[in-house]
């Protein structure tokens, strides 16, 4: 197709992901958070603080450089990590989606911003539902980009419905922007009479999370081959983690390389990286630090201001993943050990917030947690507690994955109890940026040991405090323990890595590849 002077691309996307243990994810939940139609997706992706992840925006920005375009907005739904979507609120978008592309016809290309693993109460690949629908209705000659996280379970549909897939290469995820902007320049070149052809093959590996990180480890290798491979003919590899907690069949780690025309290539790059981490199986197992040990750490270092403070993650508890941000397991321990000099954050009680601001700062009460529980693991909790202080929620992200967006976690109150100081807020959210605290008048250079609600994240906003060797991942139960074997998986690929003994895995030639 020739290039138009000023294409018209279509700009949607449905980004959630879903633990398969938690509580439904609703309709309001995506309102409260970001959901917007036609040229609101446009106005928010331009403005300075958007309410977005930022793919679009780094789709947008990078399509507004590189030329003349017409962005049409249709649909984008967005929330934080959460249980199963409500299936009929996933028929409504898939509606407007369909309804408003197909007013907007004809389009010269479509970007859709997607997590990659979300589940609704009735599908297990709604992604790819969504991609199908979209080729569907644009037809085969009409390119489409989608950028993906790389917590994506990744089906064949997926894959086979878009032209350019395009996931993150950093976690704490901190090239989202990035990644946007290289869907801009896939879109840009296809409209320029490129025709990739992609490849994906998928482990029997289901990664915890703790060992998907991307500075090192073995899923850092995968990521770091594939990058040292590209070259002329490949426009794009990306090695997907995956999220355990979906329990969906397309789960397990997996490789997609799309080639800018030989399939071969495609198909033999994705071979030699999956080799890669089918030869690093066994670091795929998490290595975490008992709960007795870390409050022996925390003492240590409340007790020796010689030793460098520690920042100690609630990995099993994380909002990011799902988690309700609520669990009291460590607060109670470090409380009534003694611990000194600790903050913990973030805490989601949106009962006791309230009654912390309507108390006003100053007071003391007795702090009941969790008074409506929400989980088996969000267990009742009281401790006599003092008011340090209180906010409106609303701040801007300062550090790490949430840097430069507008947060609103409602009301918010930073409680004294003995020698931790916990921030409770009124909206769910992974503690991934020290904004958190510092929106509260807490300093962390000054605290000693710092509990942050959240599985890996935090490691991109704390940076500045907390270098790799002064993070504790510790084990407790919850929602998101890296445990997998303490889970009942029902949909799961058995047998995988790190659940069965005796996994095996070959390559098989040719039966992977896509056009
Ligand atoms: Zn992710």
């Amino acid at each position: 197709m020739p290039n138009r002077p000023s294409p018209r691309v279509a700009i949607l996307g449905f980004s959630i992901e879903c633990n398969k243990f938690a509580p439904v994810a609703t309709k309001a939940h995506f309102l409260s958070r970001t959901y917007l139609e036609g040229d609101g997706i446009i106005e928010d992706a331009r403005s300075a603080t958007p309410r977005m992840l930022p793919e679009t925006p780094g789709f947008v920005a990078a399509m507004d450089a590189s030329g003349a375009w017409t962005p049409v907005g249709v649909a984008l739904a967005m929330t934080e990590p959460n249980g199963p979507v409500e299936h009929a609120f996933f028929v409504e978008l898939l509606g407007t989606i369909e309804r408003r592309l197909a007013a907007a016809l004809p389009v010269n290309a479509v970007y859709i911003c997607s997590h990659g693993a979300a589940l609704t109460t009735e599908e297990d690949d709604p992604d790819g539902v969504l991609f199908a629908k979209v080729r569907g209705i644009v037809g085969l000659d009409i390119p489409i980009a989608a950028t993906l996280d790389l917590h994506a379970n990744v089906s064949e549909r997926m894959v086979a419905s878009v032209d350019a897939f395009i996931g993150y290469r950093t976690n704490p995820h901190l090239d989202m922007r990035e990644r946007g902007a290289e869907a801009a320049a896939a879109i840009r070149e296809m409209l320029g009479g490129v025709k990739p052809q992609s490849a994906l093959i998928r482990l029997p590996i289901v990664p915890p999370t703790v060992t998907l990180l991307t500075a090192a480890g073995p899923y850092a290798e995968m990521i770091e081959l594939g990058q040292r491979r590209m070259s002329p003919e490949i426009m794009n590899v990306s090695a997907m983690g995956g999220f355990a907690f979906a329990d969906a069949p397309e789960c397990g780690l997996s490789v997609v390389v799309t080639a800018r025309r030989d399939k071969r290539a495609a198909e033999t790059l994705a071979r030699e990286i999956a080799e890669l981490g089918w030869a690093n199986r066994a670091r795929f197992y998490p290595r975490l630090t008992s709960v007795d040990e870390a409050v022996e750490r925390a003492l240590a270092v409340g007790r020796n201001r010689s030793l460098p403070a520690l920042a100690f993650a609630d990995v099993a508890d994380n909002p990011g993943g799902g988690g309700r941000g609520n669990t009291v397991f460590l607060l109670r321990t470090f409380y009534e050990a003694g611990v000194t000099n600790a903050l913990l954050g973030v805490f989601y009680d949106p009962d006791l917030a309230a009654e912390a601001e309507r108390r006003g700062i100053g007071a003391h009460l007795e702090a009941q947690f969790n008074r409506a529980e929400t989980t088996a693991f969000s267990e009742p909790y009281s401790a006599p507690a003092t008011v340090a202080a209180v906010t409106d929620g609303i701040c801007v992200g300062r550090r790490g994955i949430y840097a430069g967006m507008r947060l609103e976690l409602g009301p918010c109150a930073a409680l004294t109890v003995g020698g931790v100081t916990v921030v409770v807020v009124s909206h769910r959210v992974q503690c991934a940026d020290p904004v958190f605290f510092e929106m509260m008048g807490l300093d962390i250079g000054r605290a000693r040991s710092v509990v942050v609600k959240s599985r890996g994240h935090f490691r991109g906003g704390f940076d500045e405090f907390f270098g790799p060797e002064q993070i504790v991942e510790v084990d407790l139960p919850g929602l998101t323990s890296p445990m997998l074997n303490r889970f009942t998986w029902t949909r799961l690929p058995r047998p995988v890595i790190p659940l069965d003994e005796g996994v095996d895995w070959q390559p098989l030639p040719g039966d992977t590849a896509y056009a």
